[in-house]
């Protein structure tokens, strides 16, 4: 295979941490540097938290920097599969904090000034079976009953748009895209600033819970916290045995391919998707098409999969769709491809709160839509922590509570 397997986004380096050992006593430790992590002490800092230490393994194989940059309205159901898993109104409480956290992304970059290739130009979920367009029609309807905004486009619009085999799609105007890397880095850069510590390279291997603190163990001695939060999706059941007992988040594989910069002028540059949301995409800044997913086709449908090794399987499978959905009169030159792990959530929401104990906190499992919802449950956690007021909605997020079931 000729591409390389480097994220098109780390060709902006993530910025690493301190690689001394760790101190051996800090007020709050986060387990994590990905975009949970460094969110979750930005805001932490913001309601006053100090001593803060952001611990990280392995750092470039997050997530956070091999995703497609979709900021979304909503989560990976439709609304109206996700009506039929939570009720309506639960789902429409949902959704509209769905907008309130891709609002929170919006704000952040504005109050920061973070230079992360932000655009707000919507986001087209495009049919490519008859299941999918009905399932389009009637998320369209159950959206507008609800208030928010969702348009309905025909297949004769789709292909103006220039795509091909596809039927039907939903359109909606609020969702966004980004610069995954950039926008951490910004994140990072002001809790850096803010007087927060960053290790690097320190592998966190159990959290034992007493009533005088946390003692963090890692491969480099143990740490001794008066509160731990859980920031590391899909690897938080490697080392917390809340998560790892209650099988609450599932690791699986995500691949994304990317071409060289393309003559063609996309019609569509804003975040899509096809085949439920299976297919994803986006048209970069330097004009290459990124497409990811196929994940479906797979016999293991990438899941307990923790290998950031790309299948080749899926790799040719994302060129052919590519062929086989885009009108483009031009050979595409695939440069990158690139593989990441994610964490499907039991319960097809995160985790943002307590666990059982009071002293260990989650912000984790988002499956696959994370962007957003990194940066948002951390707002939200960090509200928890301090004990300020939280939207009624966060109940529905408490790890102490859907552990328990
Ligand atoms: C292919 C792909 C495409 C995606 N596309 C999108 C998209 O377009 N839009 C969207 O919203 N979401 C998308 N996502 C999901 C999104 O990227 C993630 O949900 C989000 O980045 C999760 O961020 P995080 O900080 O919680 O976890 P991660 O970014 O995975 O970070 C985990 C952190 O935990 C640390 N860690 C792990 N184990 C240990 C340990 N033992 N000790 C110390 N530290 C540890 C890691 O070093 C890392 O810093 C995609 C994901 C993938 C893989």
């Amino acid at each position: 295979m000729s591409e390389t397997n480097l994220p098109y986004w780390l060709e902006v380096p993530a910025i690493k941490g301190d690689l001394a050992p760790p101190p051996k006593n800090a007020s709050i430790v986060i387990v994590g540097s990905g975009l949970s992590g460094v969110s979750a002490g930005y805001f932490l800092q913001k309601h006053g938290f100090e001593d803060i230490l952001i611990l990280d393994y392995k750092t470039e194989e997050s997530a956070t920097y091999r995703n497609c940059g979709h900021i979304l309205h909503g989560t990976v159901e439709s609304m109206k599969a996700f009506s039929e898993i939570h009720g309506y109104e639960k789902a429409k409480e949902l959704w509209q904090f769905s907008i309130d956290i891709c609002q929170v992304v919006q704000s952040t970059i504005l109050e920061l000034k973070i230079d992360a290739d932000y655009r707000r130009d919507g986001y087209l979920v495009i049919a490519i079976d008859k299941s999918e367009e009905l399932e389009c029609q009637v998320s369209v309807k159950l959206l507008k009953k609800a208030g928010f905004h969702s348009e309905f486009i025909d297949a004769i619009e789709i292909s103006k748009l220039g795509f091909k085999n596809c039927l039907g799609a939903r359109f909606e105007k609020g969702s966004a895209q980004a610069h995954p890397v950039k926008f951490r880095n910004g994140v990072l850069n002001e809790y850096l600033r803010g007087g927060g510590k960053y290790h690097s390279d320190v592998k966190v291997t159990k959290l034992e819970d007493s009533s005088s603190g946390v003692l963090v163990q890692t491969d480099k001695g143990p740490i001794h916290s008066d509160a731990v939060v859980i920031a590391a999706n899909a690897y938080s059941p490697l080392f917390s045995d809340f998560f790892k007992t209650r099988r609450l988040i599932e690791p699986f594989r995500g691949q994304i391919i990317t071409s060289k910069p393309l003559k063609h002028q996309f019609k569509v540059k804003y975040p899509h998707s096809f085949d439920h949301g299976y297919e994803y995409a986006l048209i970069t800044e330097d004009n290459r098409l990124m497409i990811g997913g196929w994940r479906n086709y797979s016999p293991t449908k990438e899941v307990g999969i923790y290998s950031i090794e790309t299948n080749p399987l899926i790799t040719d499978g994302l060129k052919k769709f590519a062929e086989n959905h885009y009108e483009i009169n031009e050979e595409i030159q695939w440069q990158y491809s690139w593989a990441g792990i994610m964490g499907a959530s039991q319960t097809s929401l995160p985790f943002i709160g307590p666990t059982n104990s009071d002293r260990i906190f989650s912000c984790a499992g988002y499956t696959g839509h994370g962007f957003s919802w990194a940066h948002g449950s951390a707002a939200l956690l960090a509200r928890i922590i301090a004990g300020s007021s939280v939207p009624s909605v966060a109940k529905y997020f408490s790890p102490k509570t859907l552990g328990l079931k």
